[in-house]
């Protein structure tokens, strides 16, 4: 068996990474498998060159190791290229010249707004415009229900919430290549996840949307099918999602107050 743990290297890790690398590493050590550890940097206007090291050294702490080097995404941007290029032949794809402020005024005008679970989705505007070709690059968005279509009925398995039924169409159109990086978190994970051979990828609750739309380039790109384990967050004492930003449950902010990695992990088990 082979898990991972993906990290992006825009910030230090805090209890909620120390808590999803414990779960993928564990499954992997407790099934003779391998763990690996993938730097999802695409986000490249954010990623700093300090936080890939300090990721390494909070892991490390952890007792966390990991097998070979580990891959960048920044250095596999041809194969998420030749990926987008599968997908455009299927006819799957549109290009999007929407700029995010025109997005949202036209979700203000529109009396019935299409709805996500975390949100508006995005209005439809490009789908189906015979655009004429401009200098600008567009962003490449996924019709939806084209590809559900396309694909008929589709499940995911997910060791805690069970067998699925696959709703292609939860997140909407989403962009699976940006303008500015030619993919996206969606098309990169997909394509990452086969290409490293991860069978069983663990990950929070708050992608469970997103596993949706994963299934669905799974099939259009004839990728194998992962076990998939969404597993619970870890919350600060408001109950909030822990963000990068707060530092003050960073594993470096709680490693120099002197907790040692054992007591870290009792306080986050079971895992
Ligand atoms: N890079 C994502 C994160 O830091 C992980 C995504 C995934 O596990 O699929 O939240």
């Amino acid at each position: 068996m082979t898990t991972r743990f993906a990290p992006s290297p825009t910030g230090h890790l805090h209890l909620g990474h120390a808590f999803a690398a414990m779960v993928a590493f564990s499954r992997a050590k407790k099934a003779h498998g391998t763990f690996i550890l993938r730097y999802e940097d695409i986000d490249h206007t954010r990623t700093r060159s300090v936080y890939y090291d300090r990721i390494e050294e909070d892991l490390n702490w952890l007792g966390i190791h990991w097998n070979d080097t580990p891959w960048k995404q920044m250095n596999r941007l041809e194969n998420y290229a030749e990926a987008l290029e599968t997908l455009k032949n299927l006819g799957v794809l549109y290009p999007c010249y929407c700029t995010r402020r025109e997005i949202d005024s036209e979700l203000k005008n529109l009396p019935n707004a299409p709805q996500g679970p975390e949100g508006p989705l995005y209005p439809g505007t490009c789908r189906g415009k015979n655009h004429s070709l401009t200098d600008c690059e567009p962003a490449w968005r996924l019709d939806a229900q084209k590809a559900s279509r396309l694909i008929g009925p589709l499940t995911f398995r997910d060791r805690i919430h069970g067998l699925t039924a696959v709703q292609g169409n939860l997140l909407g159109d989403l962009v699976l290549a940006r303008k500015d990086i030619g993919t996206s978190y969606h098309l990169a994970v997909v394509v990452d996840d086969a290409a490293q051979g991860i069978d069983l990828i663990t990950r929070g609750d708050d992608l469970l949307g997103a596993t949706h739309v994963h299934r669905v380039l799974q099939k259009l790109l004839e990728l194998p099918e992962p076990e998939y384990e969404h597993h619970r967050l870890i919350l600060d004492d408001r109950g909030m999602r822990l963000a990068k930003r707060s530092d003050a449950l960073a594993l470096r902010t709680l490693r120099a107050s002197g907790i040692s990695p054992r007591e870290l992990l009792t306080s986050l088990e079971p895992f």
